[in-house]
């Protein structure tokens, strides 16, 4: 695009009219001490909801035809930490929370004979049948983590709930899974003994049982050996781990686009709203003066330019439509969104793109960073949209963090939706950035709202030049996301 051609639309835009009042109170709104770090499920990020709905009301946004709210209800499950317990085999006691922990399961005390099942799992398509000729009524089910074609840590984990809904059906008592995943014990245990929230299990195929359910350490050789010996009894005894459901919302605005013939298809501008909440909730050092993780610029920095998304483009709507998606659960592991990619509100197929908006923080205003631009297909009108406000374009800084996979974009992509986020300016991920991520230091007083202006009208200028473009933005070939992308847009 020729450069007189920006000039002479810079009058006419509305994105040439924002303002940085709005926008620093807008942020200061989101990143305020009284949203208490806007931690998933709790109050504050519930009002952060609320605002950012209304806020799309109010500029001219709707909720996606078909809806009657801006909500998306994402079902989530807090399950409590693993509390006090004990478990002996043949006469021998498993140390609680380190050669073993209760994963799942109301409290129980409990003694029976141990029968081993293979993976514990059934699937006639592919053949397995760990159960047959096993009888494990009023016993406990001894099986190996994972599957015969299951072996990422996410698909171990997710086997793992397959696991204790099948014995519970099959009539054991309890289940104990030799677990083995690539990842240090150490880790396993401090992650999943504490309390967390996830998806509620009802989405990932299996309702909810009351069976306990207990991860013993699987490298271990002399676990495995006294579990696996002939004649094997154990006794159980547990708090359990209370679970309750929990709500938490993505907010979805749209705006319809202007060329009748291009708006059925549309893009998808997302940024989490979620942060970490306070105290020890946020895992990271505190005082009594200031315990709230505000999260200004992870991520109410990213929800500011959302909202002047909204603003500007629905006074003046580029040629395809506009999905705003603010979601929530991103800092528990990209659960809104990882929820909305597989329960969307409009055809994944007929979404041409995904800018997404996340950051830990910046230390350079004269640029903004785009994580994964030279592979997603939009570089020359990120280019464009951030040449107009004053700012240059830096790709992939810190390819070692592995950025791309760690934001929201990453659920869409694995969809085959090109989707870089757009992020504030850093070259590094340096002591400057880390001084502010994740830190209760992370607080509007110390953001530069000029600043966030410029970055906001950037993100909201290059979403217009992607809506307008003529053919839809691609992958670059060889991307690992393209297969994805193959599938997805099939002609
Ligand atoms: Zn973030």
């Amino acid at each position: 695009m020729a450069f007189s051609s920006f000039a002479q639309q810079k009058k006419d835009l509305p994105v040439f009219n924002l303002t940085k009042e709005v926008a620093e109170a807008h942020l200061r709104f989101l990143a305020s001490d009284e949203l208490m770090g806007r931690r998933t499920g709790e109050m504050g990020n519930r009002v952060a909801a609320r605002y950012l709905a209304e806020q799309f009301r109010k500029y001219g946004a709707t909720p996606v035809p078909g809806q009657s709210t801006f909500y998306q209800t994402v079902p989530l499950e807090r399950i409590g930490a693993s509390g006090k317990g004990e478990l002996v085999v043949n006469n021998e006691p498993l140390r609680n929370n380190e050669d073993w922990m209760l994963i799942a399961g109301d409290a129980a005390s409990l003694s029976a004979p141990v029968v081993y099942a293979g993976y514990g799992l059934e699937d006639t398509a592919k053949g397995w049948e760990d159960y047959k000729g096993v009888d494990v009524k009023g016993k406990i089910v001894l099986v190996q983590s994972g599957s015969p074609d299951n072996q990422t840590p996410a698909e171990i984990i997710a086997s793992s709930n397959r696991k204790r809904q099948i014995a519970g059906e099959k009539g054991a008592v309890a289940l104990i899974e030799l677990f083995t995943v690539p990842i240090p014990w150490n880790i396993v245990t401090r992650n999943f003994t504490r309390d967390q929230i996830s998806l509620a299990q009802g989405n990932e195929g299996a309702t909810r049982t009351s069976l306990p359910h207990v991860w013993v350490n699987g490298k271990e050789a002399r676990l495995t050996r006294l579990l696996r010996a002939a004649n094997t009894t154990a006794q159980l005894s547990t708090e359990g781990r209370k679970s309750e459901r929990i709500v938490s919302h993505n907010v979805a605005a749209y705006i319809q686009g202007s060329d009748p013939k291009l708006r059925d298809e549309y893009i998808i501008l997302s940024a989490h709203y979620d942060h970490v909440g306070v105290g020890k909730q946020g895992g990271q050092p505190y005082t009594a003066e200031d315990s709230i993780f505000n999260g200004a610029r992870d991520n109410a920095f990213g929800c500011v330019a959302l909202l002047s998304s909204a603003e500007a483009l629905a006074k003046n709507p580029p040629k395809r439509s506009v999905l705003i998606l603010a979601v929530t659960g991103e800092e528990l592991g990209l659960l809104g969104s990882r929820y909305y990619a597989s329960n969307s509100l409009l055809a994944l197929n007929k979404c041409i793109f995904n800018l997404n908006s996340d950051g830990a923080g910046y230390n350079d205003t004269s640029i903004v960073s785009v994580i994964g631009l030279d592979r997603t297909g939009a570089k020359a009108e990120i280019e464009a949209a951030a040449k107009v406000f004053g700012l240059d374009v830096v790709a992939d800084p810190s390819p070692e963090q592995g950025l791309f996979d760690r934001s929201d974009n990453v659920n869409f992509a694995i969809k085959g939706i090109p989707s870089p986020t757009f992020t504030p300016g850093f070259r590094k991920f340096d002591q400057d950035i880390m001084k502010n991520y994740h830190q209760v230091s992370d607080n509007p007083e110390t953001v530069d709202f000029g600043y966030l202006l410029k970055f906001s009208q950037a993100y909201t200028y290059a979403a217009r030049l992607i809506a307008d473009r003529t053919t839809a933005p691609q992958w670059t070939a060889g991307d690992k996301y393209e297969e994805a992308a193959k599938k997805l847009y099939v002609k």
